[in-house]
């Protein structure tokens, strides 16, 4: 009796209630605590495979950067075939007029950039002379700058003739689009196209007014600074681009009057008036200099970084 009252008093205790809600409440929080775990161990899981994920990546990234390093390094170190220095003393005259240790510096410039930018056809075929006119066209302009080497060139893109804005080549047999070389903008970000026939007759080996392929890489050096209208800021200082812009008015007016022998295509604005007296500089620099001994010395300061030669501009 003792038994059954203590037995009743205790399944009447606030106690003593294990009641069918609580039994489903336990099964509840098992069942809860079972998802959690699971869940748990699914986002452990992606979260390792992610990882994983992220370290192969890094990984294939670090050997591919390495091998690319590993195979720019063994273009460098190759000997610079005799036919190569061939081709560049009878096309290029800018070469052609260096002494012995500039033609050395200047093949290896060469070396770099064909070792580090990619060269390519479209619809035609190229060689190593149409690689090398593109390198010397890059190499020229920047000769002085021997580190330098086109950080934000990829590509150059070889086009079987000139071209119109849509990258139209010739659309009937004899018909020739105007557009001989471009700088790419928006998605063409990167790249420079040049118009073959245009870059073969450039680099002759005869001293022109112009030539499309230093043309175009004056216009990437121009862009340096963010903007392409024709004053290079990270190769002339502040305090001599109001001179530099006084300098172009002048020739300006003297081409608008027939009086100057630059090309009129320098009217169309200041970023194409740098690139064409660029091209004259560059590829005729005695004439140059006697026919615009004023901008001559302008160009000497922006390309060949002799600042000094400006001291009486400002
Ligand atoms: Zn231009």
């Amino acid at each position: 009796m003792k038994e059954m009252l203590g037995f009743l008093t205790s399944s009447l205790s606030p106690f003593y209630i294990p009641t069918l809600p609580t039994i489903f409440c336990s099964t509840s929080v098992i069942y809860d605590s079972f998802i959690y775990f699971s869940l748990s161990i699914m986002a452990n899981t992606m979260a390792i495979i992610l990882l994983c994920a992220i370290a192969i990546g890094i990984v294939a990234f670090l050997l591919s950067s390495s091998n690319k390093k590993k195979l720019v390094e063994e273009k460098l170190n190759q000997k610079f075939p005799e036919a190569w220095h061939e081709m560049l003393q009878k096309k290029v005259v800018f070469y052609a007029q260096l002494d012995e240790p500039g033609k050395r510096l200047f093949e290896k410039r060469v070396q770099r950039f064909l070792a580090t930018k990619s060269i390519e056809g479209i619809d035609t075929d190229i060689d190593d002379t149409i690689r090398l006119m593109v390198a010397s066209s890059a190499v020229i302009p920047t000769f002085a700058f021997p580190d330098y080497n086109y950080p934000n060139v990829r590509a150059v893109l070889i086009y079987p003739n000139s071209f119109d804005d849509k990258f139209q080549t010739q659309r009937f047999d004899g018909h020739r689009e105007n557009i001989s070389g471009m700088v790419g903008n928006r998605f063409m970000t990167g790249t420079i196209i040049l118009s073959k026939p245009d870059l073969v007759m450039a680099f002759d080996g005869l001293p022109h007014k112009s030539n499309v392929g230093i043309h175009e890489f004056v216009h990437l050096l121009d862009k340096e600074d963010g903007a392409v209208d024709g004053i290079p800021e990270l190769l002339l200082k502040h305090r001599y681009v109001g001179p530099w812009l006084h300098e172009i008015k002048n020739e300006i007016a003297k081409i608008e009057k027939g009086t100057s022998d630059i090309s009129p295509y320098a009217l169309t604005n200041n970023a194409e008036f740098l690139a064409v007296v660029s091209e004259y500089f560059f590829e005729n620099p005695e004439k140059f200099k006697r026919r615009h001994p004023e901008l001559y010395q302008f160009l000497s300061a922006i390309f060949k970084g002799d600042k000094s030669i400006l001291s009486n501009k400002v």
